[in-house]
């Protein structure tokens, strides 16, 4: 039989863990052709959220648990989960029951007819706020437009993966993470599905807008660098008209003879120049930042615990 590995990521998921453990449970016994295992990945969390996942594995063989030694982020979490799953094929699912465990099934269903990279595709976005659905429609279609690799923008992280998916991402170590970018990075046969999610069922989104943001830019610089190119091509176009205001002003100064006005121009000139100096600067800085931090060669992140004692690596961290 078949083992299939149920990915959770938890940080202060005290709220609703019981309730997501229960339905996984429910779901996962009705599905009889294929053993499961629940692996927990918890992300640091600072409530009682690690003491219930250790209940569940009492009661629970299926259960095991990654526990991290800090907070690292979602992207970092699922991270750990991919090198200690041990199924033929892995689920990842939010613990606070966005997304319907019933899709299961169908994602089996797939896999087993051959595919690879099953993933849900959210119909309707309940619970969130139109500045969050524009932001987020933008956001992809740029994304679109300059990154080499194909990101599917109503796809989150809720797919099934098979185990040679699983293997390429867990060769993916970069630390400033965008793990939606890198399924589309490692190819593999996908089928798309669709679902439709729901809102938290209890709890608060762990995301703070700073950590969204970040996640956004990491997309767009990691598969793209149009961001430094387009200041070389702006670059280019200023000095070209600049060598032709020039050659006027020669000309003029040459027929006509010198005028000392043109101050406002000079001001506005320099600003507006000045002004561009600095974003393309800033742009690189992005670049030279995210460059700095994977020179480190860190390990990703450092584990506490693993719920089965003899670890999966020869070493106790990754
Ligand atoms: N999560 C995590 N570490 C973090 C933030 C979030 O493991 O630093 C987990 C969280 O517990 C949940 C999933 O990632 O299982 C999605 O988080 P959330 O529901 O808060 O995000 P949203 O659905 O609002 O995008
Ligand atoms: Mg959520």
């Amino acid at each position: 039989m078949k083992t299939i590995t149920i990915l959770i990521p938890a940080y202060n998921e005290e709220a609703v863990i019981d309730k997501m453990y229960e339905k996984l449970d429910s779901v996962c016994g009705g599905l009889s052709q294929h053993t499961f295992e629940f692996l927990f990945v918890n992300d640091g969390s600072t409530d009682r959220t690690l003491e219930q996942i250790k209940a569940f594995k009492k009661k629970d063989s299926r259960v095991q648990y990654v526990d991290l030694s800090r907070n690292f982020g979602k992207e970092t979490a699922m991270l750990a989960g991919f090198d200690y799953a041990k199924g033929d094929a892995l689920i990842i699912i939010d613990a606070d029951l966005q997304q319907p465990p019933e899709t299961f099934a169908e994602m089996i269903h797939w896999w087993e007819e051959g595919y690879d990279d099953v993933y849900a595709v959210r119909k309707e976005r309940e619970g969130e706020t139109w500045l969050k659905k524009w932001t987020s429609d933008m956001y992809y279609r740029v994304l679109q437009k300059v990154a080499k690799v194909k990101v599917y923008p109503q796809a989150g992280d809720f797919r099934l993966l098979d185990k040679k998916c699983v293997a390429a991402l867990t060769q993916l170590r970069e630390h400033e993470r965008y793990t939606k970018g890198m399924y589309g990075w490692i190819g593999f046969k996908k089928k798309e599905i669709s679902y439709i999610a729901e809102a938290r069922a209890a709890g608060e989104t762990k995301w703070k807008l700073s950590a969204l943001m970040n996640l956004a830019l990491n997309g767009i610089t990691s598969y793209s660098t149009m961001p430094l190119r387009i200041w070389s091509i702006i670059g280019f176009i200023i000095s070209m008209f600049a060598f032709v205001y020039l050659t006027i002003e020669i000309i003029r100064t040459m027929i006509f003879g010198t005028s000392v006005a043109g101050y406002p121009s000079l001001i506005a000139g320099i600003l507006f120049l000045g002004g561009i100096q600095l974003i393309s600067l800033g742009i690189i800085g992005e670049y030279l930042g995210r460059v700095f931090v994977e020179t480190k060669e860190r390990p990703v992140y450092f584990i506490q615990e693993y719920s089965e004692k003899e670890l999966k690596k020869e070493m106790d961290v990754q």
